[in-house]
C-alpha cells in the first residue's frame, strides 16, 4: 500500500464553536500551506521551527478568508508520520469549509473516514491495536473505558501480543530445525519440553482473552435494568445511586426519544441503566409494559435490580418477579426499611439466598453503599481487579484471541500425539497470524477499511 496523495479534511466537530482545525497530510501539504497562509510576519512557515504555531491569514486571491494560525509538523514526527499541515481558524461553519474548499482545489483528495490514522498505521507509527484505541479514546463514555484505551494506545496491547508471538516464533523455529535437518546430529526439541513451552504459550493466550469479559462491561457498560412494580421505590433507589455517581446520559439514536440509557459509576464500574426515561416518569416503564416486557429485559441484563417494598405483603406480581430471577445476575433489594416490616422474608427466601437480598431506604439514602459492593462483588466474583491491568475490549481482539487459544490447543494435541513436526507447525503459524491480526501485522486491506470507517471525518 504505496500512499503519494496528499489528503486534508476538517478535523473539529461540525457546529459552531470557538475554533476550527483543518488537517492536511502528505507530501504536498506545505506547498499548499504556503500557497495560501501569509504569515504576519512576513516569514515562510519553513523559517521557523517544526510544530510552532504561526499567526496569519490564509488568503485566496488576495482576499482574506480568515485569521488563522497554522502549524507545519514535519514527518516523521507528526500524527500520520507524514508532513502535516493544521490550520486553526475561527470555528463555525463557514472558515472551516471556506478553507477545506481552498485547499481541496489544489489537488489535495478530501480524506476518507480515520484515513490520517490509517496512514499512521500504514506507515508505521502505531499499530493496529493502539489505531483502534484512539477510536475507543474519542468514543469512551466513562472514565474507565477511557483509561483502559489510554493504556492500549499507549502500546500495553501492542507489546503483549509481540510477546506472545515471539514465543510463537521460539517455537517455529525449534519445530522448522527439526523439519528441514531430520537426520543430521543435531538435537532436536523433544515432544516433552514442546508440550512445555505450548502450555506456557496457551495459559497466556487464555488469560488475556479472558479479560474480554469485564473488558466489555468497561467499554459498553453494565447492562442494568431495575424492575419491580409501581410504588416500590424504583425511581427513588435510582435517584439515590444517580445522585453521586451520574456520569453521563446518551439518547440511542434511531429509537424512541424517551428511551435513554444512564451511566452511572459505581466503584469503577460503568452501570449502563436502559430505561431510566421510563422508570422515572410518574406511570412507570413496568406499569405500561407489564410483566411480559420486564422478563424480556430481565432475560437480557447483565445485572437486575429487583425492588420489592418490604412494608407491604408480596402480591402476585412480587412472585412473579422472583420466580424470574436468575440468581448469577440478579441482586435483589428490600426498600422501605424505615417503615414498619410486613414482607415475607421467608418466602422470599425459597427464592433467593439471604446474601442476594438488600435492604435499604431510598428515601433516607440508607444501604446504597451495601448495595454498590455488592454490585462490585458481582462484577469481579471477589476477584479484585487492578485499574491499570491490560484488559481486552474489542471483540476483534477477543475473537482473534479465541482462534488462536483454538489453534495452541490444536497445536498441544498434535504434541500429544507425537504428531509429525509438520502438523504442529501448521498450528504454530496459525497462531502466529491470529495474534498478528491485533497488532495489524496479518490484516487485510478489507478488514483494515472495516475498521477505519468506524472513524470520523478529519480523525
Ligand atoms: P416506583 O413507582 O417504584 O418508581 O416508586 P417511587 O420511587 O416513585 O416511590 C413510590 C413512593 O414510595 C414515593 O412516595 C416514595 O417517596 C416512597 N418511597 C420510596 N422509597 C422509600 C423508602 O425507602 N421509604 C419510604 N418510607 N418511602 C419510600
Ligand atoms: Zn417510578
Amino acid at each position: 500500500m504505496f500512499i503519494d496523495d496528499t489528503i486534508a479534511a476538517i478535523a473539529t466537530a461540525p457546529g459552531e464553536g470557538g475554533i476550527g482545525i483543518i488537517r492536511i497530510s502528505g507530501e504536498r501539504s506545505l506547498q499548499v500551506a504556503q500557497e495560501i497562509f501569509k504569515s504576519m510576519s512576513g516569514k515562510q512557515i519553513e523559517e521557523y521551527k517544526t510544530r510552532t504555531l504561526i499567526y496569519g491569514n490564509i488568503i485566496d486571491n488576495e482576499n482574506v478568508i480568515d485569521e488563522v494560525l497554522v502549524a507545519y509538523m514535519k514527518g516523521p514526527n507528526s500524527y500520520t508520520a507524514e508532513d502535516v499541515i493544521e490550520i486553526n481558524c475561527h470555528g463555525g461553519f463557514i472558515s472551516v469549509k471556506k478553507i477545506l474548499e481552498l485547499i481541496l482545489s489544489k489537488d489535495v483528495r478530501l480524506a476518507e473516514k480515520g484515513e490520517f490514522t490509517k496512514r499512521a498505521f500504514l506507515n508505521g507509527r502505531i499499530d493496529l491495536s493502539q489505531a483502534e484505541a484512539i477510536i475507543d479514546v474519542i468514543k469512551s463514555k466513562t472514565d474507565k473505558a477511557h483509561e483502559i484505551a489510554q493504556t492500549q494506545l499507549e502500546g500495553t496491547l501492542s507489546n503483549k501480543i509481540r510477546e506472545l508471538r515471539m514465543n510463537v516464533t521460539e517455537l517455529l523455529a525449534h519445530v522448522e530445525v527439526a523439519i528441514d535437518y531430520p537426520e543430521e546430529d543435531i538435537e532436536h526439541i523433544t515432544y516433552k519440553t514442546l508440550k512445555d513451552k505450548a502450555e506456557i504459550l496457551r495459559d497466556e493466550i487464555k488469560k488475556l482473552y479472558d479479560t474480554a469479559e469485564s473488558g466489555k462491561i468497561f467499554r459498553d457498560g453494565l447492562k442494568t435494568v431495575i424492575v419491580g412494580k409501581p410504588n416500590v421505590g424504583k425511581s427513588s433507589l435510582l435517584n439515590s445511586i444517580l445522585g453521586e455517581n451520574r456520569a453521563i446520559v446518551t439518547d440511542i439514536p434511531g429509537t424512541t426519544r424517551d428511551v435513554i440509557e444512564e451511566f452511572v459509576n459505581i466503584k469503577g464500574i460503568p452501570l449502563k441503566i436502559v430505561d431510566t426515561a421510563g422508570i422515572r416518569e410518574t406511570d412507570d416503564i413496568v406499569e405500561k409494559i407489564g410483566v411480559k416486557k420486564s422478563r424480556e429485559s430481565l432475560s437480557t441484563a447483565d445485572l437486575v435490580i429487583a425492588v420489592l417494598d418490604s412494608s407491604r405483603k408480596l402480591s402476585e406480581e412480587d412472585f412473579e418477579i422472583l420466580e424470574n430471577l436468575d440468581k448469577k445476575k440478579a441482586i435483589l433489594i428490600l426498600n422501605k426499611v424505615d417503615l414498619n416490616q410486613k414482607i415475607e422474608e421467608e418466602k422470599i427466601l425459597q427464592y433467593v439466598d439471604n446474601d442476594s437480598i438488600i435492604r435499604i431506604s431510598a428515601l433516607n439514602n440508607e444501604g446504597i453503599e451495601i448495595l454498590q459492593n455488592k454490585i462490585e462483588d458481582l462484577v469481579y466474583n471477589g476477584e479484585v481487579k487492578n485499574s491499570s491491568d491490560l484488559v481486552i475490549t474489542n471483540s476483534r481482539h477477543k475473537d482473534a484471541l479465541n482462534k488462536a487459544y483454538k489453534s495452541i490447543n490444536d497445536a498441544i494435541d498434535a504434541i500429544n500425539q507425537n504428531k509429525p513436526f509438520d502438523f504442529i507447525e501448521v498450528d504454530l503459524k496459525n497462531i502466529w497470524d491470529y495474534l498478528g491480526y491485533i497488532n495489524g501485522d496479518t490484516v487485510t486491506e478489507d478488514l483494515l477499511d472495516s475498521i477505519f470507517e468506524n472513524f470520523c471525518i478529519g480523525k
